[in-house]
């Protein structure tokens, strides 16, 4: 039987156990332990260690224990290896300090905790001021209420790792890019994260508790199945059953649409039962638009292909009769539109090929040391030539430095701003090519009294495949490439390229490519 002693004791150690493990905080538990463990053993001190996540065994929490003697204990080295080892070096360390600090000799006892067999998670350490050691009793009472301590340690531990892992998880959530929607069973809204709100146009206080259906509506659905058509058909039967697909447009607070492609996911609870609905919503404008640039690219290119093929066979059938007598004239001009239909021809797949070469990171250049002044004018005089309807002027300052440039990419960008000056301006207006220098760069640039560019898309006309407003309106033959390759030289040579315009009357293109650093 029991002695009254032992009872009180038993009911005691049962009662911390309880306050120990209910909590959940680690830093409280560790100081409920210390408090605990200065009560059962009338020690005057108490501390604990535990092994952190990197295997380092530190001084966590201390109790009665001042200060100044603290900070001490707190910069002991951390102790690594052999962890029962680190218990006892740490205890003759402790009782050491104490010593030097004019305190005495202290009596201490140290106890490990341990979870289960062999998991070991630190020491709990009292101290007792003077006066006889720690008996076998308090041995034995300090050993039955570390047990508790393990586990409400390893609790405290774990429930930490669960709010950390739950935080981390909520972050991702909430700023992934992709919509996000947590439901419950019944389609009622329990998670709404950031970039859901943002393509809905509405506040997630506003989702929050309604139903799902209410607030993300589909119109004009392209492909897959909608969450009530999958339910319909008996979605989701099984714990693993593949997420269900949809492709459609979103309906936006303001009216608007977004194409978007949503996927459910079922989720369900260890006893099988569905608790929740993820919902991931994905926007496919980009997507959407590089779809049609590609179509409108293809369409472009195949008529820029065909025109020159359709004239070369034209007229080298034409040439090829026997029936008719050419004379040397119309031999001659005949010949040179398909010199020149076969040159269209070539350029247009020499610019597909850069495309691909600059899409695939291998685009190269070979500069040599360039002089603007002279090859500016050449250039020019080359188009004066071609399109007589445009009036041209040259403008270049008269220290002109040389820059580090291949001439024949240089040539490409002179021809392409000039060519799409021409092309996107009325006859008879000016195309105007100047070139200055600043301390660091020598800045070419072509400005003419056409259409201009509207600032929405003034960026966008350097992207592959880009064609403006301004050029598929009025069918204006082209492709799309020369400014992407345009911006893909001049950034090769190190340079910058940017256009100003606004939007009604014309335009300026600025290239600036580094000067050559002095010798
Ligand atoms: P494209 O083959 O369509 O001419 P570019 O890449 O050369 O392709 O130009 C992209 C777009 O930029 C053109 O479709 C046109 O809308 C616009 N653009 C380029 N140069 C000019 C200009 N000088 N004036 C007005 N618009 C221009």
């Amino acid at each position: 039987m029991l002695t009254d002693y032992r009872v009180r004791q038993r009911d005691y150690l049962l009662q911390i156990a309880r306050a120990l493990t209910s909590r959940l905080n680690l830093n409280e538990v560790l100081g409920l332990i210390l408090r605990q463990t200065t009560d059962l053993l009338a020690s005057h001190a108490a501390l604990i260690a535990l092994v952190d996540e990197d295997g380092v065994y530190r001084v966590r929490q201390a109790y009665g224990i001042a200060e100044p003697l603290l900070e001490r204990i707190r910069a002991l080295p951390p102790l690594k290896g052999d962890l029962r080892r680190a218990v006892h070096e740490l205890e003759r360390q402790l009782v050491e300090l104490a010593f030097n600090f004019g305190l005495g000799r202290w009596q201490v006892i140290a106890m490990p905790l341990v979870l289960g067999k062999d998991e070991f998670l630190g020491a709990i350490y009292a101290f007792r001021r003077r006066g006889a050691g720690f008996g076998a009793d308090e041995y034995q009472l300090l050993r039955s209420f570390a047990d508790q301590a393990a586990i409400a340690v390893n609790n405290a531990r774990l429930y930490e790792q669960l709010v950390q892992e739950k935080r981390r998880l909520d972050a991702i959530l909430e700023f992934s890019a992709d919509g996000i929607a947590i439901l419950d069973s019944a389609h009622y809204i329990q998670m709404f994260n950031r970039a859901l709100s943002r393509m809905l146009g509405i506040h997630a206080e506003q989702a929050l508790g309604r139903r799902f259906e209410e607030i993300v509506v589909l119109v004009n659905k392209r492909s897959g199945m909608t969450l009530a058509e999958a339910e319909a058909g008996g979605w989701p039967l099984v714990s693993d059953a593949p997420a269900v697909r949809v492709e459609g447009d979103l309906r936006r607070a303001d009216g608007s649409t977004l194409s978007v492609e949503m996927a459910f996911t079922a989720l369900f609870n260890a006893r099988g039962r569905l608790v929740n609905i993820i919902v991931a919503v994905h926007d496919l404008t980009r997507f959407r638009l590089a779809e049609e640039m590609k179509a409108t690219f293809i369409a472009a290119v195949s008529h820029e292909l065909k025109t020159p093929v359709a004239l070369i066979k034209g007229y080298a059938s034409t040439l090829l009769r026997t029936d008719a007598q050419w004379s040397e004239q119309t031999l001659r001009e005949s010949l040179k539109v398909i010199e020149e239909e076969a040159d269209r021809l070539s350029e247009l797949i020499e610019n597909l090929l850069d495309a691909s070469r600059a899409q695939a990171g291998r685009f190269r250049i070979a500069p040599v040391e360039l002089d603007l002044a002279e090859l500016i004018p050449r250039v020019v005089q080359k188009f004066q030539t071609q399109s007589p309807s445009h009036q041209f002027a040259v403008s270049l300052a008269s220290d002109l430095p040389l820059v580090y440039a291949d001439e024949a990419r240089i040539t490409q960008v002179l021809s392409n701003l000039i060519s799409n000056a021409v092309k996107y301006s009325p006859p008879g207006s000016k195309v105007q090519v100047s070139a200055r220098a600043t301390p660091t760069e020598v800045i070419i640039s072509v400005s003419d009294e056409g259409l201009g560019i509207p600032r929405e898309e003034q960026e966008r006309i350097f992207e592959r495949f880009y064609r403006g407003e301004n050029a598929t309106r009025r069918g204006t033959p082209g492709t799309g490439l020369g400014l992407y390759l345009t911006r893909i030289i001049v950034e090769a040579h190190g340079g910058r390229i940017w256009v100003e315009s606004d939007g009604k009357s014309g335009s300026t293109f600025h290239v600036a490519l580094p000067r050559m650093a002095a010798g």
